[in-house]
């Protein structure tokens, strides 16, 4: 019981933010109470935006903006060099930083801060590759080419589970891209927001003084909040990544203004595992993407169809992994699993696992782990067995529950896995080449992201990040998904001193 009481974590936390330089007056007196999932303990009082601070610190932005735009793009990356030059330098203080905000465990939480690493270095590429094409046109004497040009303000939403990286993917790119960013994070995870902006600080005040005033801008608070950088107009395209249910209400707001999405919604991710499939392998695979981050990743396994040929080999091994994966608290112990985000993540945990038994489900696991910490909500991995795929095993649940079904026909597991409303990520396990392509073909996984022998979760920033469907067809990080970040214009040149027309169209005059 003891943890509960003189809350450990505030001052270790508040150290981080100390020695990263995020003024006392940011995250000690404010109205918001942070807390941290390891102990359920305050870690911070962050100073809440009004709808008013949040409107300044938007027009801030775009008065960046009109300045950042003309600053070539490659000085642009020189920025987002020093960036991640500076999170190299503070790896180890925002890793543990996430750690002690949202509960990852400790190379969870310094992956977290890789994977900013890795966009920033991508982005400084990028920076040099912004092309456009050159496209023949059908006139004598004339040129016609596409140019990319920065777009604004981009905001962007995230949510708790990847409380800075989700940030860096999309301002690392728009920034390069000649946007300026404003980032509302999510209300459970403000520290670390804070810390990334004082660091982002640092490489701006390194980098001189062609970066304006407002370039980056943070707005802490809740959706009130939030809501005031979707329906501003001065905000051309909002990044928003959260629940479904959040989707539902930003998508709407931005088209009603004729604003961009890019929306990151929730997953029901799925994984087959094929009569040919490497068990050792895939026991480990399955293990991660289930059971990391302790269920609340966008990308963890939710569903898992399994041929009813090596079912009673598979599932039974899966089991044990399940019932002997350490849970514990992440900065004290060498747990895999470390806490839910909070009650309501627990009891939605609880909720879908009586729906599960109802619906014929036999659980293993899903009961709570005594730390002696009222406050805090440490749960073991449930695998639940379902006689099919009906009632929870169709919605996320954001917590550590593989629903396991048996199948008999690969294009019916196919069709199952693509039977429910979000189209994130997924995976097939296999050793067999039809198998694999038929699931990574236009009639097989309906998902962004589809992959063979590898979990659903832990993508790389080199290719385009986003789902399907209800997850909201957004994407972000590498491949192209740059574009997204600026507008295209057509330009068509005429060098000669004709003026033919196109389409044969005669207009002529006297
Ligand atoms: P959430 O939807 O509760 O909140 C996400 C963010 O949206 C927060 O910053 C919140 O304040 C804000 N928000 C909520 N409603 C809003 C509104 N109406 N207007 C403006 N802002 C609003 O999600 P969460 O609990 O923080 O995160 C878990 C969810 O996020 C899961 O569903 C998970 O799958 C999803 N997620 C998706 C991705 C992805 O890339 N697809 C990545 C991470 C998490």
């Amino acid at each position: 019981m003891a943890a509960a009481h003189h809350e450990p974590l505030a001052e270790p936390a508040q150290e981080i933010l100390r020695r990263l330089g995020v003024p006392p007056a940011a995250y000690a007196n404010g109205e918001l109470r942070t807390i941290s999932p390891i102990d359920g303990g305050q870690i911070g009082r962050v100073r809440i935006d009004g709808p008013a601070d949040a409107a300044r610190k938007i027009e801030a932005a775009h008065a960046a903006f009109q300045v950042w735009r003309s600053v070539p793009a490659p000085r642009r990356g020189e920025l987002v060099r020093l960036f991640g030059e500076e999170l190299r330098a503070a790896k180890a203080d925002l890793g543990r930083l996430v750690s002690i905000e949202v509960g990852k465990i400790p190379s969870e939480g310094l992956g977290e801060v890789q994977e900013m690493i890795d966009i920033c270095d991508f982005a400084v590429g990028l920076s040099r590759q912004l092309y456009g094409l050159t496209i023949a046109t059908e006139r004598p004497g004339h040129r016609m080419m596409e140019t990319w040009h920065p777009l604004g303000v981009v905001g962007v939403i995230s949510a708790f589970n990847f409380p800075v990286a989700v940030w860096s993917w999309n301002a690392a790119l728009a920034l390069v891209c000649g946007n300026t960013v404003v980032w509302k994070p999510s209300e459970k995870a403000s520290l670390t927001a804070l810390a990334t902006q004082a660091i982002l600080a640092r490489a701006v005040t390194r980098f001189g003084s062609d970066a304006p005033e407002g370039l980056a801008e943070v707005i802490v608070g809740d959706r009130a909040v939030g809501e005031v950088l979707v329906d501003h107009p001065q905000v051309p395209l909002v990044s928003a990544t959260g629940s479904t249910r959040m989707g539902r209400d930003v998508g709407p707001r931005l088209a009603r203004r004729f604003a961009r999405a890019i929306l990151e919604l929730g997953g029901n991710n799925g994984a087959i595992v094929c009569p040919s499939a490497d068990q050792d392998m895939t026991v480990r695979a399955v293990a991660f993407a289930a059971m990391g981050t302790a269920g609340q990743r966008c990308t963890t396994l939710r569903r898992l169809f399994v041929h009813e040929s090596v079912y009673n080999q598979f599932v039974p091994r899966l089991k044990a992994a399940f019932g002997s994966v350490a849970v514990g608290d992440p900065l004290a112990t060498t747990a895999l699993v470390g806490p839910l985000i909070d009650a309501g993540a627990y009891e939605a945990m609880q909720q879908a696992l009586a729906a599960a038994r109802l619906a014929g489900g036999s659980v293993a696991g899903g009961e709570r782990v005594d730390l002696g910490r009222p406050d805090a909500y440490y749960v073991r991995p449930a695998l639940v067995e379902m006689p099919e795929q009906a009632g929870p095993v169709l919605e996320e649940t954001f917590a550590p529950i593989l629903y396991v079904m048996p199948y008999t026909d690969f294009e019916d597991a196919v069709r199952k896995h693509n039977a429910v409303a979000a189209g994130l990520s997924s995976s097939v396990f296999t050793r067999d080449l039809g198998e694999a392509e038929r699931f990574l073909a236009s009639e097989g996984s309906d998902c962004g992201i589809a992959n063979v022998n590898i979990g659903t979760s832990g993508a790389e920033i080199g290719g385009a990040f986003g789902g399907e469907k209800e997850t909201g067809g957004g994407r972000e990080s590498g491949s192209d998904a740059w574009k997204a970040y600026m507008r295209r214009a057509t330009n068509t040149i005429n060098y000669s001193r004709a003026l033919p027309l196109a389409q044969g169209v005669s207009f002529d005059i006297d």
